[in-house]
């Protein structure tokens, strides 16, 4: 009986250490910014809505006690002048993280301002949908291919990792890559765009990136133009995600400004993604 007990005890302990180890801290990182104004009706197809939203480039950050240090999309390497641009590498040092530092690299969608910046990690793990990958690499360049929003020189980018042994294929939905993180398809942005849910500070949060690209988009549940292989998946997926976590903030859009002020400021250009403690 006593022995019992205690085999009850460490079980229960064990457990908690272990979904500690899988609870993360998750931080969205502005790296670049430019005078980026729309209307409502312009993002959201269907709206007659004109209040303008504000967008901007980011990368999220999400770090466990066990060292895990992923990041939700890569960024880019500037081409033409923005109003401000610092390099993914070297916005992650706001948070005292090096580039070797990272473990993995969650890619949502092979565009050119998510992956541009993948080759700046050398240890990093690409995670990728195996669809959106072959599409990426394949038949995106072929006749009637849809090339819209890819960089041909990110293909050999990927190709290395691949070739470095640091490239996984993820095929499928609601698949857990990491304890504690789990990814989604079904939005279509690309070919097989995923989204991400992890096991935040404050519950359980969706990384949508462009899976959402502004709050409009999920307030009026309303697919983006043009930026979707279905529209009606689009949408779909938006309603899933709301089913999926506790509380509609805990949906992170890929290029709303308005997250920063939603959010606690870590530093200039860093917010941690949590809800205020009741
Ligand atoms: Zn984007």
């Amino acid at each position: 009986m006593k022995a019992g007990i205690i085999y009850l005890f460490f079980f229960f302990l064990s457990n908690t250490l272990f979904s500690q180890d899988n609870l993360y801290d998750i931080y969205a990182l502005e790296f670049a910014k430019n005078d980026w104004k729309s209307v409502v009706s312009d993002i959201a197809v269907g709206s007659i809505v004109k209040d303008t939203v504000k967008g901007h480039f980011v990368i999220w950050l999400l770090r466990n006690k066990n060292g895990k240090n992923i990041l939700v999309d890569a960024g880019f390497i500037l081409k033409e002048p923005m109003a401000t641009y610092v390099r993914p590498d070297s916005v992650l040092q706001k948070l005292q993280v090096k580039p070797g530092d990272i473990t993995d690299i969650i890619l949502t969608h092979p565009h050119w301002d998510h992956m541009g910046g993948i080759h700046l990690f050398p240890n990093a793990m690409v995670w990728m949908q195996e669809d959106d990958f072959n599409y990426f690499v394949g038949k995106a360049w072929q006749k009637d291919g849809f090339t819209d929003g890819l960089e041909k020189n990110d293909v050999p980018k990927i190709i290395q990792k691949n070739l470095e042994g640091k490239l996984t294929l993820v095929k499928g939905d609601s698949i857990e890559i990491i304890p504690g993180i789990r990814v989604f398809i079904g939005s279509k942005h690309t070919k097989e765009s995923q989204y991400v849910l992890v096991n935040g500070a404050s519950g359980k949060t969706i990384i949508a990136s462009d899976n959402i690209w502004f709050y409009a988009n999920l307030k009026y549940l309303l697919p983006i133009p043009h930026y979707t292989f279905d529209p009606v998946g689009y949408v779909n997926q938006m309603k899933r995600m709301k089913r999926l976590v506790s509380h509609t903030d805990l949906i992170i859009p890929g290029h709303d400004i308005e997250v920063f002020s939603k959010f606690p400021k870590v530093t200039e250009g860093v917010v941690k993604i949590e809800l205020p403690k009741k």
